[in-house]
């Protein structure tokens, strides 16, 4: 667990700093002890220097922008050199409490923005009232720069933006308030591989401690927040934000974290990564773009045999579910899923699934595929992405062209047929017709899936 925002070097900790720390080295992988001014960040660095599990930032506050000036460059350039700064800021804006005046915190605001282009850190951005704002300044003058929203609050403008902008979206303890239930929604617009958590302790306690001091060990509640509102186990979401955090403040990685996977596991279902190719190129798709999904690396840089599979799967019937998906087609390696699928089902595996993009047809040239897979494969879920094929060639543009729409649809219903349980999907982008999707399966007699675009 990393807490990505907190204030530890704050006057709320100087009587039991070294017992709070001590708590954080047991239960924490590392903390980003946050500067909200020059004097203060040199704090935040001095503590920083005290622990390995502590790390620092350097900028100004919008609240402390009305006490400087640019001339505050250079002091924060040499705060930026610290081997222990991970990121600049906490920088941005607050037209809540408008403490400094607008053109003041603008103007200190752009002066951290280009420190964090010039040392290449990302700036941990602070904003209250100003969202409209703040998505023109990521829009206009952020090109490049790499941001964390802190303590996001909901806004569903700035999340666009920033996400689309390549923003780490940090959730803090009001997310486990119980009236935040537009906050939690959010959650769902939010990719695996942006999101953060944090405390900013000595604030913002999770419910349970609230109006109480924070602790960055709390960090764990909104962890078990998240968790529980996404469907997925307290360690899925502990090692998703963990390595986003070692991502984005680029703090060493362990080999585990670091390595491609060929097998991962979320909740209790195993999944099985054959290859990175594909044939499609839909608009939506990560892969190429992020390494890293739901916390794993899944861009393989080399196509492993079937048996290092087997070696690392070991135990299939542990598992409610193996599931060949990763970061490409499985049907690419037809004859590695072959040997692995019979590998697993005499091993006692409960279910196997093949998540695909139903092209195997075209990929293998093969028409028996459906045949070789019974008794080996229970499901397929065939992400089909349309209900027409205008609507399959914008979105899902596959590189055999005129005539893969069809072929999607032979081998649907051709599994459908051959008994395999079948579950077609989409993503629901922007204009995409949910309605229509949800006839185009009724009528032809298979379940359906359609998921949020930007949760994978
Ligand atoms: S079919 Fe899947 S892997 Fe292939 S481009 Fe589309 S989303 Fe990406």
């Amino acid at each position: 667990m990393i807490d990505t925002h907190a204030h530890l070097h704050f006057p709320q900790y100087d009587k039991d700093r070294d017992k709070i720390i001590e708590e954080c080295n047991q239960k924490l992988d590392a903390v980003v002890t946050v500067g909200c001014n020059f004097e203060d960040s040199k704090k935040a660095l001095a503590l920083a220097d005290s622990n390995y599990k502590i790390y620092g930032t350097a900028g100004i506050h919008p609240h402390d922008a009305v006490n400087y000036d640019l001339n505050i460059k250079e002091s924060l350039k040499n705060l930026l050199q610290h081997e222990k700064t991970v990121a600049v800021g906490e920088a941005g804006l607050d037209f809540y409490r408008n403490l400094s005046p607008k053109e003041k915190q603008e103007e200190i605001f752009r002066l951290q923005i280009e420190l964090a282009r010039e040392f290449e850190k990302p700036i941990v951005i602070h904003t209250r009232e100003a969202s409209t704002e703040m998505s023109e300044f990521i829009k206009t003058e952020m090109e490049g720069v790499k941001g964390i929203i802190h303590c996001f609050n909901g806004d569903k403008e700035l999340l666009e933006t920033a996400l689309k902008h390549g923003f780490f979206i940090s959730y803090a303890g009001p997310v486990t308030y119980p009236k935040n239930e537009f906050l939690r929604e959010t959650l769902k617009n939010v990719p695996s591989s942006r999101l953060l958590v944090e405390t900013d302790a000595p604030y913002l306690s999770p419910q349970k401690f609230r109006g109480k001091r924070n602790h960055p060990v709390y960090v764990a509640y909104t962890i078990k927040t998240i968790a529980e509102y996404l469907g997925l186990n307290f360690s899925d979401v502990d090692r998703i934000t963990t390595v986003n955090a070692k991502r984005i403040f680029n703090l060493p990685m362990t080999k585990e974290e670091k390595s491609p996977k060929l097998v991962y596991k979320v909740r209790n279902t195993l999944y099985i990564n054959l290859t990175t190719k594909c044939p499609c190129h839909c608009t939506f798709c990560f892969r190429g773009k992020e390494d890293y999904v739901l916390g794993y690396n899944l861009n393989l840089d080399r196509e492993p045999i079937a048996e290092e599979y087997m070696y690392r799967i070991k135990n299939p019937g542990i598992y409610d579910e193996l599931v060949f998906c990763g970061y490409g087609e499985p049907f690419e390696r037809f004859d590695a899923l072959c040997k692995i699928a019979e590998w697993i089902k005499k091993m006692g595996a409960k279910k196997v699934r093949v998540n695909t993009n139903g092209l195997g047809y075209l990929i293998t040239n093969d028409k028996k595929i459906l045949d070789k897979l019974k008794g080996l494969v229970d499901s397929f879920n065939i992400s089909i992405n349309a209900s027409t094929p205008e609507e399959y060639y914008k979105i899902v543009r596959p590189s055999f062209g005129k005539g893969s729409f069809e072929s999607v649809l032979k081998f649907i219903q051709d599994a459908k047929k051959a008994g395999f349980e079948v579950v077609i999907s989409a993503v629901d982008i922007e204009d995409f017709d949910k309605n229509a999707f949800i006839q185009f399966a009724k009528k032809l007699g298979v379940n359906w899936k359609i998921r949020n675009w930007k949760v994978i």
